[in-house]
């Protein structure tokens, strides 16, 4: 199976038409090898919010476009099957930024993005640790709050899209911290999950309450201290109206405007509150942090999991076809927990 970009979109909801499910798509060979390539059967795939600015087909600062009837991709782990290259043989696991949505697939490591072999520490894991609690977007949280966020025992913190792959870290994190946390998702289900399992210390619905400011306000009487920025627009500036003074944003991503067009992106009404409050904003990119940061963030989550403190849940969509409905369901908030494929 191959899952093709058939019709790029830039703004507006994703739809089955977007992609090509190829069905019955020649199968590599290993005689298909040239020197260096390795032949690899893809396990699982991480399905991620930013490929949906990929599918735009335009290049971003920090990623590549997806290409107009070429396979998309993301991280993902797979097997190796046969190889022309010394450094990988037949059985070794490796995992990458930038494995193709095929079930089967030729790669030149040298080309790939954030490629390795799974080996040492990180080969005794479970496999799907990869796409799951030591993925991209645990690191994102991890380095988020840790390094961003600064966080000081006592504080507030708060965390928007708090039940899914980046915000359960965050929320989790947040307490073992010594941090107050208030969370919220849109769903009840999701809720209950942040208050019953990730013991965040006060949780909402931001689609049921009447004004998210409002909702702060009463929920963070002393003021935000730390924002865990995964949402963007409205419930940004409800933070900075709430913020303390010397508050620190987490500026990790704005989801409820990748499928806006310009005339349609929300319009932030209270930038003037960043001086009066010396609040500080700070954007990243977690590719930049994976040489310097990742063997420390490994080393923290995997103690925690050890010791039976910390959760992730998992979102696991079965079948490579049905790969598009689960880049479609990050959108509709329909996903519970880090989306990922088992191809
Ligand atoms: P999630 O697992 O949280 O899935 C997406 C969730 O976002 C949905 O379930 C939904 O949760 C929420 N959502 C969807 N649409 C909207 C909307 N219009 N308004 C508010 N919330 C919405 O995704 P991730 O944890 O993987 O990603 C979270 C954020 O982190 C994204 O913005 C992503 O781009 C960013 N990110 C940034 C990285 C970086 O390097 N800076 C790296 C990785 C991720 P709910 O039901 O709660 O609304």
């Amino acid at each position: 199976i191959q899952i093709l970009l058939k019709e790029p979109q830039a703004s507006g909801s994703l739809s089955a038409k977007n992609f090509d499910v190829v069905e019955n798509a020649p199968i590599p060979q290993e005689s298909d090898l040239r020197d260096q390539e390795i032949l690899v059967k893809v396990l699982y795939l991480s399905v991620d919010p930013y490929m949906r600015p990929r599918m735009t087909c335009v290049n971003q600062s920090y990623v590549e476009g997806f290409k107009k009837g070429k396979p998309i991709n993301g991280f993902g782990v797979a097997e190796v099957l046969a190889s022309k290259h010394p450094h990988y043989q037949p059985g070794d696991h490796v995992t990458g930024a930038s494995i193709p949505w095929t079930t089967f697939s030729v790669l030149n490591p040298s080309n790939q993005s954030l490629f390795s072999k799974l080996e040492g520490d990180l080969a005794k894991v479970p496999l799907q640790w990869h796409v799951g609690v030591l993925s991209m977007p645990s690191f994102t949280g991890w380095y988020g709050l840790v390094k961003i966020g600064q966080p000081k025992p006592g504080e507030t913190l708060v965390v928007s899209a708090a039940s899914g792959a980046v915000g359960q870290v965050v929320v989790q994190l947040g307490k073992a911290y010594g941090l107050r946390v208030v969370a919220s998702a849109g769903s009840e289900t999701k809720v209950e999950y942040l208050k019953k399992v990730l013991k965040a210390d006060e949780v909402f619905n931001y689609k049921k309450v009447d004004s998210i400011s409002g909702t702060l306000k009463k929920l963070c009487p002393k003021g935000i201290d730390i924002y865990f920025d995964n949402v963007g627009g409205e419930f940004l500036d409800a933070v900075l109206e709430n913020a303390s003074l010397y508050a620190r944003i987490a500026a990790c991503g704005a989801i409820s405007q990748y499928e806006k067009d310009s005339q349609n992106a929300y319009r932030l009404k209270n930038q003037y509150l960043f001086f009066g409050k010396r609040i500080s904003m700070k954007g990243f990119l977690i590719f930049d942090h994976y040489k310097d940061d990742y063997v420390a963030f490994v080393k923290d989550i995997s103690k925690r999991v050890n010791d039976g403190e910390f959760h992730y849940k998992l979102d696991v969509t079965k079948g490579l076809e049905n790969g598009p409905r689960a880049m479609m369901k990050l959108f509709e908030g329909t996903n519970f927990g880090k989306s990922l494929i088992e191809v």
